[in-house]
């Protein structure tokens, strides 16, 4: 369970997170949804731990573990994982190995024994198949020359191989035709259990068309300003984030 509790963060000085409390329970799908400059991409960075932001004051709690202590990859070890962060292109880098060096990382991380190249052929291969990306992709270097649904594909590749606890997914829809759409949403689908949380940032309700969420909270001025379920996305959709974003008369 994700548990952030008064989370105050600035950057240069200026306040961008503002006493921000939010719960993901497991195995809650959880979409963040909000006019552009309110902070959510802010959100997804200060829980994965990227540094050009000044936490003022506040708790990120994973599982009663407070992350803010913690490096990036001590994070990614925990099981945090926040897609679209590095859309990296490297050139000479084959995407297998580059997908081999993440898994292994995480697992040193962990404690845990590296992955014979078999059975890393074999994982990467079934999730390339259930994402439909075809096998040649895997041996051209990492997202050089990919289209957009292609590196977002990748991506979710990824996040099924990392096997996170807690999933965040800032505008995955952002350029994405709608038959990749379709894929990474059923990517997403399979992923959930009762054991993973899931955080969707997004600006537009399509996506949420096809990753229904459990819950759907309105960010605004760097706090969630309102939360429902579902059917908040389609209401939202319709009026549009105008009451939010409104200062109080
Ligand atoms: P959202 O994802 O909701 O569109 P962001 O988290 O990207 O919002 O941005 C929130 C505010 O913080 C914006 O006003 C943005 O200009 C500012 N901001 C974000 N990152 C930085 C940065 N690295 N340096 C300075 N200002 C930033
Ligand atoms: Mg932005
Ligand atoms: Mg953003």
């Amino acid at each position: 369970m994700l548990e952030i509790k008064n989370l105050t963060v600035s950057i240069d000085g200026r306040p961008i997170l503002d006493d921000l409390n939010l719960t993901v329970r497991d195995g809650e799908v959880a979409a963040i949804m909000g006019p552009n400059g309110t902070g959510k991409s802010t959100l997804s960075y200060v829980i994965a731990g990227r540094k050009d932001y000044t936490v003022e004051s506040g708790e990120i709690l994973l599982d009663g573990v407070d992350l803010l202590g913690l490096e990036p990859d001590v994070r990614a070890a925990k099981g945090v994982f926040l897609a679209f962060q590095y859309p990296l292109e490297i050139p000479g880098v084959a995407t297998m190995t580059f997908l081999k060096a993440a898994l292994n990382a995480q697992r040193k991380q962990r404690g845990e024994e590296e992955l014979s190249t078999p059975e890393l052929m074999k994982r990467v291969k079934a999730g390339a198949e259930k994402l439909e990306i075809k096998p040649d992709m895997l041996k051209r270097a990492l997202n050089v020359g990919f289209s957009g649904g292609e590196k977002k594909r990748m991506d979710i590749l990824q996040m099924a191989l990392l096997e996170p606890t807690l999933a965040i997914l800032d505008e995955t829809d952002s350029g994405l035709d709608i038959d990749a759409l379709r894929v990474v949403a059923a990517g997403v689908n399979a992923l959930r259990s009762p054991k993973r949380s899931f955080l969707i940032i997004t600006h537009y309700q399509r996506l949420l068309d096809y990753i229904v969420p459990d819950t759907v909270h309105v960010m605004a001025k760097g706090r969630i300003a309102k939360t429902g379920g579902a059917d908040l996305a389609l209401e939202l959709e319709k009026s549009g984030y105008r009451d939010y974003v409104a200062d109080a008369a």
